[in-house]
Formats: C-alpha cells, sequence, structure tokens
C-alpha cells in the first residue's frame, strides 16, 4: 500500500491523472485501515475495563454467596461467558494485528521438530484428558526462518483442534516432511471431518461447522483464521483436506531457509 505513482504523478496529461487518482485512493485506503485499527484497539479498550469490573464482581459474588448452590451455577457461567468475552476481544486484535502485519514479526533460525515436540508437549494435558493420543512422524531437515512464537501458536491451534474434534482413545498424528525446498507439516485425526462445501469457509473468521454444539463447547471461531495470518507471514500456506474413511487433515506448508 506504501507504493505511490510519482513517475507520472507531475503530468498534465491522462497518465498524470490516472496517477493522481491512484496515489489519492492508496492515500483514502491506508487512512481507513489505520482509522479501523485505531477503532479496534479503542473498542478493544473499552470493553476490557467494564470486563475486569465485572470478573471483580463475580468473584466478590462467589464470596458471599454462600451454599445456595444454584445461585453459584449462575454465578459460574457469568464467569465463564466473562472469559469468553475476554478471549474473544483478545483473538480479534491478535487477528487484526495480523491482517495488517501490525505483529513485530522476528525470525530466528528454527528446529522445527524441537517446535513442534514442545507445542505437542503443550497439548498433552488436554489430550490425554480426551484419551487421546498425539504421535510425531518426522523426516525433516532442512532449516527454517520463522517467528518461533507465532509459528507455535499457529501449529498449536492446529493440533488442539485436531485433539477436540477426535474420538476419545484415537490417535492424532503429526507428520513432517521435506518437499522440493519446502517443509510440509500436517495434523491428521480420525474425527468427524468437515463438509467439503465448507473446507475453504474453516479459515474465515468465526466459521463453525456446527455452531450451537462448538459455541458451548468454547472457542472463538478464530482460531484458524488467526493460524492461517500467521503461516501467510510466514510465505507459507494452511489447508484442509477430508481423509479417507473419516477425519480431517490440515497441511501447513512452508518455505526452506535459503
Ligand atoms: P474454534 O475456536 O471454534 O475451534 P477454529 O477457527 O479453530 O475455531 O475452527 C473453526 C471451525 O472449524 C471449528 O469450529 C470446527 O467447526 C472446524 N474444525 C476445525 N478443526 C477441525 C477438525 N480437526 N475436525 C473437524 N472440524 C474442525
Amino acid at each position: 500500500l506504501s507504493t505511490r505513482i510519482t513517475r507520472f504523478a507531475q503530468r498534465s496529461d491522462e497518465f498524470g491523472a490516472l496517477a493522481r487518482s491512484f496515489n489519492n485512493m492508496a492515500e483514502q485506503l491506508e487512512s481507513n485501515i489505520t482509522a479501523h485499527q485505531r477503532l479496534l484497539a479503542d473498542v478493544s479498550h473499552e470493553l476490557r475495563s467494564p470486563l475486569t469490573r465485572l470478573q471483580l464482581a463475580v468473584a466478590l459474588a462467589e464470596k458471599n454467596i454462600g451454599n445456595d448452590s444454584e445461585q453459584q451455577k449462575h454465578l459460574r457461567r457469568c464467569e465463564t461467558e466473562v472469559e469468553r468475552l475476554d478471549e474473544m476481544i483478545a483473538d480479534v486484535l491478535t487477528l487484526s494485528r495480523l491482517e495488517h502485519n501490525q505483529n513485530a514479526f522476528t525470525a530466528d533460525d528454527i528446529d522445527l521438530n524441537t517446535l513442534v515436540e514442545q507445542v505437542i508437549d503443550d497439548c498433552q494435558y488436554f489430550a490425554s484428558s480426551k484419551k487421546v493420543t498425539i504421535e510425531l512422524i518426522s523426516t525433516v531437515n532442512c532449516p527454517l526462518l520463522a517467528d518461533s512464537k507465532l509459528l507455535a501458536s499457529a501449529i498449536s491451534n492446529v493440533i488442539n483442534n485436531a485433539v477436540k474434534y477426535s474420538p476419545s482413545g484415537q490417535v492424532v498424528t503429526v507428520e513432517l516432511n521435506n518437499h522440493n525446498e519446502k517443509i510440509l507439516l500436517s495434523v491428521a485425526d480420525t474425527g468427524s471431518g468437515v463438509p467439503v462445501d465448507m473446507l475453504e469457509k474453516l479459515f474465515s473468521p468465526f466459521f463453525r461447522v456446527a455452531d450451537g454444539r462448538e459455541r458451548r463447547s468454547g472457542g472463538t471461531g478464530l482460531g484458524l483464521a488467526i493460524a492461517q495470518q500467521a503461516i501467510l507471514l510466514h510465505q507459507g500456506s494452511i489447508v484442509a483436506h477430508n481423509r479417507q474413511p473419516n477425519g480431517l487433515k490440515v497441511t501447513i506448508t512452508l518455505p526452506c531457509k535459503h
């Protein structure tokens, strides 16, 4: 967007007029994005303060409520919803920053095997609570330049989803391979998969396959949208396919370091 046509802008003919109107449009787009960013930051800040006060009020009420289990149930519900809102505000901001390239992107030499092992380690608690096993098969041996925190959070989201949508007792397989100067990282589960016409929409903000059930089971519906932006910042791509006979396979492709 920071591109401007300078070569023709001074001319008095059609080329000059075209160049000037292009420059005007670019300026307007830029100021719209800045305004949009500022609005998002302001809105999330304004939402955070009452949310914090609500959190405190709920905590206080919980202390004073005694043994009334019905009231305790309502208060726990309030607490969960407040936490969800808080998570959603944080995710909206993260996505917006990534979309507008406002995160400080730090590219380091990464050992992808170690990074993926750490991510799997962090997912183990959730996996064992569902009796799901996470298996890692790796033959990868090319170096990678990446923002380790950003990449780890994208991979973590995909693995956590695979665990979340896996039936209990099943295996989630994480595979790392090299192919044509690229690294392929795939995460495969044996869950329900996704209706074919919805596969591409998985990466759209707030998209959920079966809305009501998933809203109750947590998550903001922003995880894969954030993961996609993080992967795009690494010049990579992320796609999802259904597996036979069932399950979903999400594949992340990243360029090897040259
Ligand atoms: P959520 O917070 O709802 O998990 P995501 O952006 O991570 O949000 O995922 C979007 C939607 O994609 C989910 O709500 C779910 O419907 C679908 N989805 C993601 N991963 C899987 C999977 N491994 N198996 C089946 N459906 C999935």
